[in-house]
């Protein structure tokens, strides 16, 4: 299998995947990075059915976001992706979410520490940029990409997050848990003060160690979730035969 299709297929069902956890959907896109050949791949933009997105739906860019190919609507943050694909060589795959409990920890004077063991993968401060307009330009994408420097994950004031990884397996697992424990933190403020993990306790879990064959086990179980997954449980959208 080409390169090409390979990440093709991860790309869409890594969409769909993100879709069903309902990390995208109307805003969000995600892309795929081959150095080689300097292509960007990119989900569909603000519009498209993110739950059903296949192989033939997904874009190709070069890394100024001209379109080689794909009649989709372009990510109109497109700059996001392709300014850090462009500075970072170990940026090989790229989400920009709008995630409902990480967004909180954009707008928030409360710092982002992670609270579980799998959280362990964020132990280094993550940065916020603090420009809240969307990304929209070369300039904007190179600021952002700048301030992201080398961390896996940057919030965006009053907007998202953007998250940086070695591949798509790595993109999926890094968006879920991240969501998952700035939700986690969110409930237990309710609770009061609350403690999290420090450093120490995070490098003896081995997060960041660890995280190829923790995303690669967690991308297998995601893809049959959604293989089975019902994409339209009670509508009542399906004709009658
Ligand atoms: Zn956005």
């Amino acid at each position: 299998m080409s390169i090409e299709t390979q990440l093709r297929e991860k790309l869409a069902t890594c969409t769909r995947i993100l879709a069903m956890q309902e990390l995208m959907g109307l805003f969000g896109h995600i892309s795929a990075y081959d150095p080689e050949k300097g292509r960007v791949y990119l989900s569909p933009g603000m519009g498209a059915e993110k739950s059903t997105v296949g192989i033939e739906q997904i874009l190709t860019t070069d890394v100024d976001g001209v379109v080689i190919s794909g009649d989709q609507r372009l990510p109109a943050e497109w700059p996001i992706h392709t300014e850090i694909h462009r500075r970072r060589k170990d940026a090989l795959a790229v989400a920009h979410l709008h995630s409902p409990y990480a967004t909180l920890f954009s707008i928030s004077s409360r710092k982002f520490r992670p609270v579980t063991l799998q959280g362990s993968i964020f132990d280094a401060d993550i940065p916020v940029y603090e420009d809240p307009r969307l990304v929209r330009t070369t300039e904007q994408g190179v600021d952002l990409a700048r301030q992201v420097q080398d961390a896996p994950v940057i919030f965006m004031r009053g907007h998202g997050v953007v998250i940086v990884a070695r591949d798509v397996e790595e993109l999926l697992y890094s968006a879920l848990i991240l969501e998952d424990e700035a939700r986690k933190a969110v409930d237990l403020a309710a609770l009061g003060e609350h403690r999290c993990l420090d450093h120490r306790e995070c490098m003896a879990f081995g997060g960041r160690k660890d995280l190829p064959d923790r995303s690669k086990r967690a991308w297998k179980y995601y893809c049959q979730m959604e293989e089975r997954w019902d994409k339209n449980p009670g509508t009542g959208r399906v004709p009658f035969v």
